[in-house]
């Protein structure tokens, strides 16, 4: 199984943005992609490989959720 690598999505016009960590290469909308941002509904999000220091700060976020 193919596992994308982790994105990170940026919207330009809020300055959202979501690191998005997939658990398999079945990528579901709104959690492991976003094709218009949450906030604002723009839909042109920038999308580039995430950082390690993004991956680790969002493996953290869904560790500890209350932080
Ligand atoms: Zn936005």
């Amino acid at each position: 199984m193919l596992i994308p690598h982790p994105r990170t999505f940026i919207c330009l016009a809020c300055n959202w943005k979501r690191t998005a960590i997939a658990l398999s290469d079945c990528l579901m909308e709104g959690r492991d992609w976003f094709s218009d941002c949450p906030e604002c509904r723009h839909n042109e999000l920038e999308t580039r490989l995430a950082t390690q220091a993004e991956i680790m700060k969002e493996r953290l976020a869904n560790f500890l959720p209350s932080l």
